[in-house]
């Protein structure tokens, strides 16, 4: 399969007043197209901040400070290797993060679609629904008659725009076609009535239906990439599962690469093809599902899986991971291993310097970022139990 998307050693900082933060660290992976790769980790590992890094929407006093991310679109390298650095272009791949802003907003859409976690913050309450999902379908067939022209209303929509929209304020932004459009999404993502719901306001619509209707506002530039940030957490299980299925029929149906943001590993098990699972702003394993789930060699992963209640043989006591995600302020950072004040397997070597992948490209081989994934664990090293807590009985 091809890779639609290459990110390479992709690190992203936010300058703060306290010092440094490393988000995400050196972060390589690809996204083949047509499949699901899953990022899984607990909150704070740097998994949506990575999808945010893709897609340009770091906000201040975030910065992408490293990396390479390549995605490929055969016209955009033909025009980017004419009006960009040649270096900005590798055959059919762009490299986003050498494009202007201009050029990377009107890929949001079209090529890059995105599902947020919380759809109430995410839409606004005083437009109807419909009407929102019908404004993405009309910046997208304007961004097509006039390739300069990619924000919404709510962006901005250019200066002539929002003098039109101030002298006639009963023209609607949306054409028929948008919102006949709408309407055919909100049909497709399975909302009922999709006539009368087009006018009706977020607060009318449950939980589920507006996920579903992001679901659809994400559909509305046909992606080539999916980027679904916690999809289903605020959800209860019934419908999380509608919402899931709902994805994987599309993503078939459609083509579409997705990438799939979530601290469940159940979701990730249920969708995914293949998977980076991250920690403290880094991808500490990946690889195909099989090798995450079976083969893992990172005990972070071994740790996430065996915190997941089995239903078959219930343990009396859930397994958790000891310990807390480390500060990823620069200065708090050790020199070692970030996971070793939580790992059971830490060794004397993995606070001397942090292991690196054996493969850093970001191709699927399975790889994770730990000494045990190149030799065993050896016993005449480990640190003692309580050696970062000190809670020593002499
Ligand atoms: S490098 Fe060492 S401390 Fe880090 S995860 Fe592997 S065994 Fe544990």
């Amino acid at each position: 399969m091809t890779d639609v998307l290459r990110v390479e050693g992709l690190s992203t900082r936010f300058f703060t007043e306290q010092g440094q933060v490393n988000a995400v660290e050196d972060v390589s992976f690809t996204i083949e197209s047509g499949e699901v790769f899953g990022v899984v980790g607990e909150s704070g590992s740097g998994k949506s901040v990575t999808a945010l890094s893709i897609v340009d929407l770091v906000e201040n006093p975030g910065k992408v400070t490293d990396g390479e991310i390549w995605y490929r679109h055969p016209e955009l390298a033909e025009r980017a290797r004419e009006a960009y650095d040649e270096e900005a272009v590798d055959g059919e791949y762009v490299d986003l993060l050498q494009l202007p802003e201009r050029e990377r907003r009107a890929l949001r859409g079209p090529d890059f679609g995105m599902i947020f976690q919380d759809p109430m913050s995410s839409l606004n309450p005083s437009v109807s629904v419909g009407e929102q999902i019908a404004e993405a379908v009309e910046v997208q067939r304007r961004a097509e008659a006039n390739p300069r022209a990619t924000r919404s209303r709510t962006q901005g929509y250019g200066l002539g725009s929002l003098f039109t929209d101030a002298l006639l304020p009963t023209k609607s932004y949306v054409s028929e076609e948008s919102r006949s459009r709408a309407i055919e999404l909100l049909d497709l993502v399975g909302i009922p009535d999709p006539e009368e719901r087009y006018d009706e306001y977020p607060h009318q619509f449950s939980g589920g239906m507006l996920q579903r209707a992001m679901v659809a506002q994400a559909l509305a530039g046909e992606p080539d990439v999916l980027i679904a940030d916690e999809p289903t957490t605020a959800l209860d299980v019934t419908i999380q599962a509608q919402i899931l299925d709902l994805l994987s029929e599309l993503q078939e149906e459609r083509g579409m690469s997705v990438m799939l943001i979530t601290h469940n590993l159940g979701v990730i098990a249920r969708m995914a093809d293949r998977v980076g699972v991250m920690y403290a702003g880094e991808i500490a394993e990946r690889g195909t599902l099989a090798d995450v789930f079976e083969e893992n060699v990172h005990p972070y992963t071994k740790g996430l899986l065996g915190s997941i209640p089995d239903l078959d043989d219930p343990a009396p006591r859930l397994n958790p991971i000891e310990g807390n995600v480390p500060s990823l302020l620069d200065s708090e950072m050790g020199g070692g291993c970030y996971f070793a004040d939580r790992c059971p397997k830490a060794m004397e070597e993995c606070l001397e310097k942090p292991p690196e992948f054996a493969c850093e490209d970001g191709s699927d081989e399975h790889a994770a970022k730990c000494y045990l994934a190149d030799h065993e664990y050896d016993e005449a090293t480990a640190l003692p139990d309580d050696y970062f807590t000190g809670d020593s009985d002499e």
